[in-house]
């Protein structure tokens, strides 16, 4: 399929279809997700339902947990019965919504919104994860690697511009406009891809009934031996098991950075600093979507003739997202305003990571391509030392204080190291699952892949509480340090575990 055809970046167009489609799933799910606790918890009078902070990080430790695990369900019920292209388009309609349920924010419908948001997820998330490392075969695997990090990019986009304007358009505007946005971009993103199927040939295609499905054709062509399929799906689930500690550590973060960014880090502009943050701001939003745009037009060239209702429909959104972009940007250049927003930060993660992407797909196609145990555990021992830099930037911060001015630099270079950890492992990862499982168990592996992400998200959910606590009893320093051991340690015993895991993957690089 890919031989041949029309390429971007050395990669078949029908990648970029993924990357497209993925971005704006992403770019629904990231930014609803960063309203939700910031709606719960906001007072009636300003549109919320003024919930306390505890039942709001409750329901979103719930929440996300669930959006991971109901990947086991639809990724089992793809390879079955729907086949992974059309359980991705019921995803994508199923998500989209949820999320027009949730715009209408009434009690019945708030929740009716979440349960489609999960349902759709499960059936989504794990199926359009295998098509990529299906458009990958024995003429161009070596590719495979970068692929999945060119996708990743798209994950990243999606979560970027989510975070960035349903965040912006939920708090300054209205919550339900910001909850109706990631809806219509769902609806314009799933379109996108129904529309282009016709770039996929055979790929992800339903089993036919009462016949043998390619995927179990494929894997009987392929006529490996039990113990070999046994020793990899071992593989699979040991891999699967060490990023719980990433996603656990990472999705901490998440919730712990943004409270020492809010009270902890100076945020303050006096004169000229404000001008100058407000152009950095501008610039990044700016190069990526003029690198996606760029993205666009190529996709444009290879596919725009044979398919031109995908393009118009991306072009569309892209459209709205300039336009979109355009709109907050002379807001924010009007507004006399004199402190980064504590939410920035987060959108650090997904900036840093659109950046890096084409780097290190480059790097593991032609530098430096180790074993996927020793990947994972660089990319593990990072997160940790990302950690290491906020516990020495808090050390000066007494236990228990309240506020205090440590430079926003800590918190920066934290977020880089971060991001260069997840591009070492999550993206890395998925390619992994699609070259270790068997074909006609593909989306369900996903959905295990996918398991550790509802693990991690849960004991996350479990434990968001101690920051407090330990801040307070022992230091802040003390509470970063734990979470640079965690991971660190668990990087470092797995890269121990590396000629055992070599042995269980026979021969998959
Ligand atoms: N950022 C990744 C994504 O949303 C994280 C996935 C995960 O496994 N937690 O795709």
């Amino acid at each position: 399929q890919a031989a041949g055809g029309h390429t971007i970046l050395g990669h078949p167009d029908s990648l970029f279809v993924l990357f497209f489609t993925e971005m704006w799933e992403r770019f629904s799910y990231y930014g609803m997700r960063g309203l939700l606790v910031l709606f719960l918890i906001s007072e009636t009078a300003k549109g919320g339902w003024g919930w306390s902070r505890a039942d709001a990080t409750s329901l979103y430790g719930w929440y996300t947990m669930l959006v991971y695990f109901t990947p086991i369900l639809g990724g089992y019920v793809a390879d079955k019965f729907l086949g992974t292209r059309r359980a991705v388009v019921l995803g994508g309609f199923i998500i989209a919504a949820g999320h027009i349920s949730l715009f209408m924010e009434t009690i019945p419908s708030f929740y009716l919104g979440l349960a489609l948001v999960i349902a759709g997820t499960g059936l989504f998330k794990p199926n359009i994860s295998a098509i990529v490392g299906q458009l990958y075969g024995k003429d161009n695997e070596g590719s495979r690697d970068g692929g999945y990090t060119l996708f990743y990019m798209g994950v990243n986009a999606g979560a970027f511009f989510g975070i960035l304007l349903c965040g912006y358009i939920g708090e300054k505007i209205s919550w339900n406009y910001g909850f109706g946005l990631a809806g219509i971009f769902m609806i314009l993103g799933a379109l996108q891809f129904y529309f282009s199927q016709s770039l996929f040939g055979d790929i992800g295609a339903p089993p036919v009934k009462g016949e043998k499905s390619a995927a179990a054709q494929a894997d009987a062509e392929e006529n490996l031996p039990a113990n070999v399929v046994a020793d990899r799906l071992k593989a699979i689930f040991v891999l699967a098991f060490f990023t719980i500690f990433f996603w656990f550590a990472f999705e901490q973060a998440g919730g712990s950075m943004t409270i020492f960014a809010a009270d902890y880090t100076d945020r303050n502009l006096v004169g000229t600093s404000g001008l100058i943050f407000k152009i950095v701001n501008t610039l990044m939003t700016v190069i990526p979507a003029a690198i996606l745009t760029w993205l666009l037009v190529q996709l444009h060239r290879g596919t725009g003739k044979r398919s031109p209702l995908p393009i118009v429909l991306l072009a569309l959104a892209f459209a709205a997202i300039w336009g979109l972009i355009i709109w907050m940007l002379a807001r924010e250049f009007s507004l006399d305003q004199s402190e980064v927003p504590a939410t920035w930060f987060g959108v650090l993660n997904s900036f840093f990571l659109v950046i890096l992407a084409p780097m290190f797909s480059k790097m593991w196609e032609k530098h430096w391509n180790p074993s996927g145990p020793i990947k994972f555990g660089v990319g593990l021992v990072l997160l940790g030392l990302g950690f290491a830099v906020l516990s020495y930037g808090a050390s000066g911060i007494p236990p228990g204080a309240k506020t205090a001015q440590v430079s926003m630099m800590f918190l920066s270079l934290a977020y880089l190291l971060h991001t260069m950890g997840e591009l070492c492992l999550s993206p890395v990862g998925l390619s992994y699952i699609s070259k270790l499982a068997p074909a006609r168990l593909l989306g369900l592996m996903f959905g295990v892949w996918f398991l550790n992400s509802a693990i991690a998200n849960f004991i996350a959910g479990k434990t968001g509480a101690y920051i407090d606590y330990i801040s307070a009893t022992y230091s802040m320093s003390t509470f970063f340090l734990i979470f640079t051991l965690i991971p660190a340690g668990a990087g470092l015993v797995l890269m121990l575990l590396t000629p055992w895991m070599k042995k269980k993957m026979h021969g998959v690089h």
